[in-house]
C-alpha cells in the first residue's frame, strides 16, 4: 500500500528505524538534552525567536488545538473563527464546548477568502482569531499576511493552526506576528500520529496564558513551559516521537525549511500540471502544496475506493458533504515523482470503469 494520505504519510527509513527500537526511560538529562534540542531546531524551522514558548504535547493535532483556546481565552474574550471546512469547524466546537464566545467567518466550498470575508468583523472587539493556515479539508490556503495585518489593525491574537501547513508553505512566526503555532507529528513531518508542537509567543504567554486557567490538567501550558525549562513534560511523553522528531528536525536543519518547502511545492505543481493535462479537475481557490484536491463529482468515493482496491494507492477522501465531490493527493512524507506518474495512470484507469 503506497500512501498519498495527509497523516500519516509515507514515512522516512531512518524515522522506521528510530520505531523499531526498545523505548529509553525519560527522566533522565541524556532525553532532557533531546527535548531541549527539539526546541531550538523547532522555533529555528518557523522563525521564531528565542523568548517564545515552546511545548511538546502527547496529542493528535486536535488535542493541541483545544489546548491552544483553554489556555488563552476565557469567557471575556470575544473570538472570530474562519470556518472554511471541517478543521475550521472544529475551532468552533472547541469553543461552544467550552462556552467560550466566537463568530464564525463562514466560507462556503469553492470560495476564496480575502478581507471582504473580514470586513463585516472589523473593530468590533475581537481578542482572538482562529484560523487553519491551510484548511486541510479542501486544501485552501490562506493569506498569512491578510490575516496577520487584520490582527494587527484590531488588536487580535493570531491563533495558527498550521498542522496541514508547516513543512509545504512558508511560515513566519516572526513576521506575521503570530501568537500561537500548531504543529503535529503526522503531517509534514512523517512521524507517528500523537504527539503536537505549540509555540507560544512572549506576549501571549505573559498577558494572556499566565493569567488564565486553562481548566485542564493534562494540557495546561503553564505547566508544560514550566517542566520544558528542563526539558521535560509533566507526563509520560510520546518518548518514541520525540526521538524521530529529533531526527526529523535535524534532517529539516541540514536540508533548509526552505528547500524542503521547494520540494513539496515542485512535487505539488508537477502534479496538478500533468493531471490537468489528462483533463482532471482542480478547484480555483489558492491552494497549500500540501496536497491537491481533485474535483470527481459524483464519483469521489468509488475513485478513492478503486485505487485502493485494484492498485494499492491510498489517496484521502472526503467525509460530509464533499464525500462525492474532492478527493486528496497528499505532498507529504517519503513520496517522489514515480509514485505520481503511477498514481495518474491508475486514476485515469479506474475512471474510465466507473
Ligand atoms: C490533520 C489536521 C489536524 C489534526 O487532526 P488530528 O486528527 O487531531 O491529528 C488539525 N488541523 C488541520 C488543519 C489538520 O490538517
Amino acid at each position: 500500500m503506497k500512501l498519498f494520505t495527509i497523516g500519516p504519510v509515507e514515512m522516512f527509513p531512518e524515522t522506521l528505524a528510530i520505531n523499531a527500537e526498545q523505548l529509553p526511560y525519560f527522566r533522565t538529562p541524556e532525553f532532557s538534552e533531546i527535548m531541549l534540542e527539539n526546541e531550538v531546531l523547532f522555533r529555528e524551522s518557523i522563525c521564531a525567536s528565542r523568548n517564545d514558548k515552546v511545548v511538546f504535547l502527547t496529542t493528535s493535532g486536535t488535542g493541541a488545538m483545544e489546548a491552544a483556546v483553554i489556555n488563552c481565552f476565557t469567557s471575556n474574550d470575544r473570538l472570530l473563527v474562519i470556518n472554511g471546512g471541517s478543521f475550521g469547524e472544529r475551532f468552533g466546537e472547541i469553543c461552544r464546548i467550552h462556552k467560550l464566545l466566537y463568530d464564525e467567518v463562514h466560507l462556503p466550498f469553492g470560495e476564496k477568502l480575502t478581507r471582504e470575508n473580514l470586513e463585516p468583523y472589523y473593530k468590533k472587539g475581537y481578542k482572538g482569531l482562529l484560523v487553519n493556515l491551510h484548511e486541510t479539508s479542501t486544501g485552501q490556503l490562506y493569506d498569512i499576511g491578510m490575516l496577520a495585518e487584520f490582527c494587527r489593525e484590531n488588536d487580535m491574537y493570531l491563533i495558527v493552526d498550521a498542522i496541514g501547513a508547516y513543512g509545504a508553505d512558508e511560515i513566519d512566526f516572526k513576521k506575521y506576528g503570530i501568537d500561537v503555532l500548531i504543529v503535529s507529528s503526522q503531517k509534514a513531518l512523517a512521524l507517528a500520529p500523537g504527539a503536537a508542537v505549540v509555540v507560544i509567543s512572549e506576549r501571549i504567554y505573559r498577558d494572556k496564558v499566565t493569567v488564565t486557567e486553562s481548566g485542564c490538567l493534562y494540557l495546561d501550558f503553564k505547566q508544560h513551559i514550566d517542566n520544558m525549562e528542563r526539558g521535560q513534560t509533566p507526563f509520560t511523553p510520546a518518548v518514541g516521537i520525540f526521538l524521530s522528531l529529533n531526527q526529523r528536525l535535524k534532517q529539516i536543519h541540514n536540508i533548509g525549511m526552505k528547500q524542503m518547502i521547494k520540494e513539496v511545492k515542485e512535487l505539488a505543481l508537477k502534479f496538478r500540471r500533468e493531471a490537468e493535462e489528462k483533463g482532471v479537475k482542480v478547484p480555483e481557490y489558492p491552494l497549500s502544496n500540501a496536497l491537491t484536491p481533485i474535483i470527481a463529482e459524483p464519483y469521489a468515493e468509488e475513485l478513492y475506493l478503486g485505487l485502493k482496491a485494484e492498485y494499492g494507492l491510498m489517496v484521502t477522501p472526503n467525509g460530509g458533504e464533499l464525500r462525492q465531490v474532492l478527493v486528496r493527493i497528499g505532498h507529504l512524507g517519503n513520496v517522489r515523482w514515480e509514485d505520481y506518474e503511477e498514481l495518474l495512470e491508475a486514476m485515469c484507469e479506474v475512471k474510465k470503469r466507473l
